[in-house]
């Protein structure tokens, strides 16, 4: 946990960094607070107008020119994932790091009655889309003189919790997926590849895990963003196949 970490003002500088689920929650504070540190971020999400709000607040507070990429992971191909490194290659010509953010909670309910449609749309969004869109990229990524990944873990992906279902399932294959990659990954020296949780943040998506909860508690996504900017920054250089977190637990 880096909660402490001040970033350097062009931490991000001349860096280009894809971020899912960048419409909302953590993944649009994430987005704006990259572009802040001076990169060109890439705005990927399926709700176009949520995106084209970020975009705006980026160019506001005069940050490098966002992109938009639309994009569902329930519904998307290789062939849409193929056609992204195309046009990012087309357009920026370099890829420094993608903060895999988006997911999607599902239900919490006894496994009895978990739905299986569900299941399989929690694990395409959370762990099946996000393999395949990183395959397609690689190639780009590992062009970059220092690259991050970053696998947006949680708290159930580490240990098992009653009901939490396909969700707690898709992070622990969050976690077995980046310590593959990782490995894999060691030998090139430029590409890192890790797991944040963020831990309990004040979102949409904890408020419907936690309707009784007073918001008021948790930390904001602003609150937890000096990890996010460490492990996507040069600064983190040479951690790879590590498990982090952004905050400290709570007591
Ligand atoms: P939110 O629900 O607020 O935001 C999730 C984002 O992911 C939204 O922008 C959403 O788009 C996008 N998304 C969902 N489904 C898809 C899809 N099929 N295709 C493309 N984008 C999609 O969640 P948080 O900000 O709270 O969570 C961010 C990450 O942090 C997640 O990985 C979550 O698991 C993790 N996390 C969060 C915790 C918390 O306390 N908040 C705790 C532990 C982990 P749209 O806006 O269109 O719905």
């Amino acid at each position: 946990c880096m909660i402490d970490y001040q970033a350097p003002d062009d931490l991000l500088k001349g860096r280009v960094i894809l971020v899912t689920g960048a419409g909302d929650g953590i993944g649009r504070t994430a987005a704006i607070q990259y572009a802040r540190y001076g990169a060109t971020v890439i705005l990927l999400g399926r709700t176009i107008s949520k995106l084209e709000k970020v975009y705006d607040e980026i160019e506001a507070a005069g940050g490098p020119q966002p992109a938009i990429f639309p994009l569902n992971f329930e519904g998307a191909t290789l062939k849409d994932y193929h056609d992204m490194v195309e046009a990012l290659n087309k357009e920026f010509g370099r890829l420094d790091g993608i903060l895999h953010n988006a997911s999607l909670l599902g239900t919490i309910t006894p496994f009895e009655q978990y739905a299986p449609e569900l299941w399989d749309q929690v694990m395409q969004v959370n762990i099946n889309g996000p393999v395949w869109m990183t395959q397609a990229l690689l190639p780009l990524l590992a062009r970059s003189e220092d690259a991050s990944l970053i696998f947006t873990s949680s708290s159930v992906g580490r240990k098992g919790r009653a009901y939490w279902g396909a969700y707690s399932v898709s992070k622990f294959a969050t976690e077995g997926f980046m310590e593959v990659l990782a490995e894999e990954m060691e030998h090139l020296g430029s590409l890192r590849v890790n797991t944040l949780n963020p831990g309990a943040t004040r979102t949409s998506m904890r408020a419907s895990a936690y309707p009784a909860e007073d918001p008021m508690t948790l930390r904001t996504a602003e609150d937890i963003m000096p990890t996010y900017l460490w492990l996507m920054g040069p600064d983190s250089k040479g951690h790879n196949g590590k498990k982090f977190d952004a905050q400290p637990p709570r007591t």
